[in-house]
């Protein structure tokens, strides 16, 4: 019931004890997958199919820039298998755009993709793209990058052979209930919530400020989460350590109490750890030592 796996009860029943929950980051307390959040499209930027072109005017909104960043980005990376280029689509797609089909589709790896849309060659790619092709970063849109690089999302810029049209950020989303989920754990009597991640630690700080975290352990490798965890044990009484099981496992082994989350994790998540959560909610977390609790006094 509940989706609920308990399969070491003494550790369930360790749940009166634990004064510390580390959570993993990536695909425990966010989706784990990226999503394009933000994009901005420079002052008087024009682009392929605009006035000019022969082609009568599209239906949906020409008018707004954003939109047409977006359609151009999509149109160019329809080929590509990139992460990157899948959230592009997948934005594309939510925004119901009509999409032209790209000529001469070409990946340059680490770099981004080229092709032409409407007759003009187009490309999506990082700065050293834009920088072979002899454009460079205006001020103004370096601002918006840095601000955008320095809450943990990757960007890239969307241009023709001309000229730099814009840029787009993408992030990796927190899970709807995450914020919800850690103030209900500091109700439960949870002192101190720890984020363990090999993430860049901006990007990790950015998502401890969102969710009210106590503290950060960024840039780790699995063998150092594991160090991590022995660590916050020193200092509690006993420490229950959440993740998705990609990279994790060891650690999870390593806490008094290790909750793996999503049945669709690795199996070695599955094995190693005390109490296993079948769904994605990060709410399960403070459900699970409410029960622990309540097994316990029973
Ligand atoms: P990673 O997936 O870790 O970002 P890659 O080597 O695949 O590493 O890509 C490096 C960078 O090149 C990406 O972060 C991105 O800036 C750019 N890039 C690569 N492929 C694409 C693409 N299809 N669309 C946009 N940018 C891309
Ligand atoms: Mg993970």
């Amino acid at each position: 019931a509940n989706g609920i796996l308990v399969r070491n009860r003494e550790a369930f029943e360790r749940a009166r004890d634990i004064g510390i929950v580390a959570f993993d980051k990536t695909g425990t307390l966010t989706e784990g997958k990226p999503r394009l959040l933000d994009r901005i499209a420079l002052e008087g930027a024009r682009f392929p199919g605009d006035a000019g072109d022969p082609a009568p005017p599209r239906a949906s909104p020409a008018s707004d820039p954003e939109l047409e960043l977006l359609r151009l980005a999509a149109s160019l990376e329809q080929d590509s298998e990139h992460h990157l280029a899948r959230a592009v689509l997948v934005a594309a797609e939510e925004a119901r755009l009509d999409v032209p089909t790209a000529q001469g589709f070409r990946a340059r790896p680490g770099e981004g993709v080229t092709g032409t849309v409407h007759g003009v060659p187009s490309w999506v790619g990082n700065e050293v793209l834009a920088e072979s092709l002899g454009l460079r970063i205006p001020p103004l849109l370096r601002g918006w990058v840095a601000e955008a690089t320095s809450r943990g999302r990757s960007v890239v810029y969307v241009g023709t052979e001309g000229g730099l049209l814009g840029a787009m950020a993408f992030g990796d989303r927190l899970k709807a209930d995450a914020a919800a989920a850690i103030r209900h754990l500091k109700y439960e009597g949870v002192g101190w919530i720890t984020i363990l991640s090999g993430d860049h630690p901006d990007a990790v700080r950015a998502v401890a400020a969102e969710l009210g975290a106590d503290e950060v352990k960024a840039g780790l490798l699995p063998h150092e989460k594991v160090a991590a965890v022995e660590e916050l044990e020193a200092r509690s009484r006993g420490v229950a350590m959440v993740g998705d099981g990609v990279n994790d496992a060891p650690a999870m082994a390593a806490a008094s109490l290790g909750i793996a989350m999503g049945a669709a994790g690795t199996d070695v998540a599955i094995e190693t750890a005390d109490v296993v959560l079948m769904g994605h909610e990060v709410a399960k977390v403070d459900y699970v030592l409410h029960l622990g609790k309540r097994a316990r006094r029973v």
